[in-house]
């Protein structure tokens, strides 16, 4: 089976018409799976009879089973489970006036962040732009509100599968897809160079939200924490960050996730306020107090050490905001839950095998 949500519309026109059909029932398709969320041919009262039977033998809706959530009051935890048997998590945040969609571009991840649980994995495989665009279907499909804000910052490094995570996010934006605004699709990563470069000269990639995870300003503090920087140095990082063509009004967000004792002394704001120079017009921080993992061994700065952190760079003409992460108290920061589930059935596994299925 082919899974609809892995076709644009140009490619579902040329599919559909290898199967007999005018191009222009891709739009209708289309329409009923991202407008109406159908997930089933025959609803599809506006194609022929025989097209939807020739349809529904050719494809399918959903790539992933949902398979748990967790709630908060802040946020819903989404697990879904691969075809292949891998588990991806996605995370609906409700904001005061908006909701926001985290999504996974990864099953694992092979930045090798030390703060963070997926990376315990090491990297599995990238996922597909089918498997990407159903984690925001299926979750539109159990949430009553529309949901109009995508961030790529759940599992995975979204740049090291830029393909998938470009059409996907394509599908996203489209009139005929599911119409969000370029604005509202982030694409976080830990900064790869060389994606950076491609994604600076790409068109449609330079418009959507960037946000970069910079965690430290000094580059052998960053080598610790994120070892993928050894390659793509802060110096490098930077260099392109500051040459990053932009669209008008928009500016690059640098995340800094908030380690106690390790990368939240009032020192590393001033280094990071001087490491951002006089491009402080193109960049904001956000401050991420970290959510501590009974597995890793940081834990979260107190109130005061963040707020004296942020009051350095306010002071040095840095706009930067503090973000609690949502859900904080049910889980905690990217990859925790599933790593979390993994554990709880390798743990069945030895204890009531008949549980761990
Ligand atoms: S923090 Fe993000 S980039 Fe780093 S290992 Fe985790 S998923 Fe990968």
């Amino acid at each position: 089976m082919e899974f609809i949500t892995g076709y644009t519309l140009e490619e579902l026109k040329e599919r559909i018409t290898g199967l007999g059909l005018e191009p222009y029932r891709a739009n209708q398709i289309l329409s009923w799976v991202y407008k109406k969320l159908t997930t089933d041919f025959n609803l599809m009262t506006d194609l022929p009879k025989k097209a939807r039977e020739d349809l529904s033998k050719v494809f399918s809706f959903h790539p992933l089973r949902l398979e748990d959530r967790v709630e908060a009051p802040d946020a819903t935890k989404f697990l879904f489970r691969t075809q292949d048997g891998h588990l991806v998590e996605t995370v609906l945040i409700k904001e005061r006036d908006h909701l926001t969609l985290c999504v996974s571009s990864q099953i694992g991840c092979a930045v090798g962040c030390t703060f963070c649980a997926t990376a315990m994995d090491g990297l599995i495989r990238n996922l597909t732009a089918a498997e990407i665009v159903d984690q925001f279907l299926q979750v539109q499909q159990v949430t009553e509100e529309r949901i109009r804000n995508v961030v790529f910052m759940g599992m995975g490094e979204p740049l090291a599968n830029y393909d998938n995570v470009r059409k996907a996010s394509q599908i996203m934006v489209s009139p005929w897809g599911l119409d969000l605004s370029k604005r509202r699709v982030t694409i976080s990563t830990s900064g790869i160079v060389s994606q950076l470069k491609r994604m600076a000269r790409d068109p449609f990639m330079r418009e959507l939200n960037l946000a970069v995870s910079i965690n430290s300003p000094r580059q052998d503090l960053r080598e610790e924490l994120m070892p993928l920087t050894k390659t793509n140095t802060l110096k490098e990082l930077m260099e392109v960050l500051k040459n990053f063509p932009l669209p008008r009004y928009r500016r690059i967000t640098l995340e800094y996730i908030l380690i106690k004792d390790v990368n939240d002394s009032v020192k590393e704001a001033r280094q990071l306020a001087k490491l951002i120079g006089p491009y402080k017009k193109k960049f904001k921080v956000n401050l991420i107090p970290y959510n501590p993992d009974p597995n890793l061994p940081y834990e979260r700065p107190p109130l005061e050490r963040i707020l004296s952190f942020q009051r350095e760079l306010w002071d040095r003409g840095v706009s930067t905001f503090v973000r609690f992460s949502k859900g904080a108290d049910v889980f905690g920061a990217c990859g925790q839950l599933r790593s979390r589930r993994v554990m709880l059935k390798s743990h069945l596994h030895e204890t009531h095998p008949e549980m761990a299925r």
